[in-house]
């Protein structure tokens, strides 16, 4: 049997754990809706597309939520848009700070190696960036301008 004093220390620690549970809640909701930068889950999204019939690249397009490639080009209304491929390298062998958005020959499922128009390179999947003195050379050459 448990005494009157016990039942009300079980009380007052019953309190004390809900109360804790609501802070927490209430930390949690508000880190995910006030607290959180508003833009990052649209940063998230955002996406450098080309179009597959126009050429068009469209910087900063926000992927649809719960949408799958190609997506829908706004001006055409046509399901042309796909992610490209970034290459940051000049014709010269140099590197440069605004990439070329190349459509992946696989993406579209065209075979062989996909070949950057402006620089003649191989562009494949996640490719990989010119080397780090080459961009840095690149960013004294712009910043020199
Ligand atoms: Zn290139």
């Amino acid at each position: 049997m448990p005494d009157a004093g016990d039942s009300k220390l079980k009380k007052t620690l019953s309190i004390v754990g809900a109360s804790a549970a609501l802070l927490v809640l209430a930390i949690v909701v508000l880190r995910s809706t006030l607290l959180a930068p508003p833009s990052a889950g649209d940063l998230s999204r955002r996406r450098t597309v080309v179009d597959t019939k126009t050429g068009e690249v469209f910087n900063d397009f926000v992927i649809p939520e719960n949408s799958t490639m190609p997506w829908a080009n706004p001006k055409t209304g046509e399901k042309t848009l796909i992610q490209g491929e970034a290459c940051y390298w000049t014709k010269d062998g140099k590197a440069k700070l605004e990439p070329t958005y190349v459509i992946l020959n696989e993406m579209i499922g065209k075979p062989g190696p996909t070949i950057c128009p402006d620089c003649g390179r191989t562009v494949s999947a996640h490719n990989p960036l010119p080397p780090a003195d080459l961009l840095r050379e690149a960013k004294k050459a712009a910043e020199a301008k």
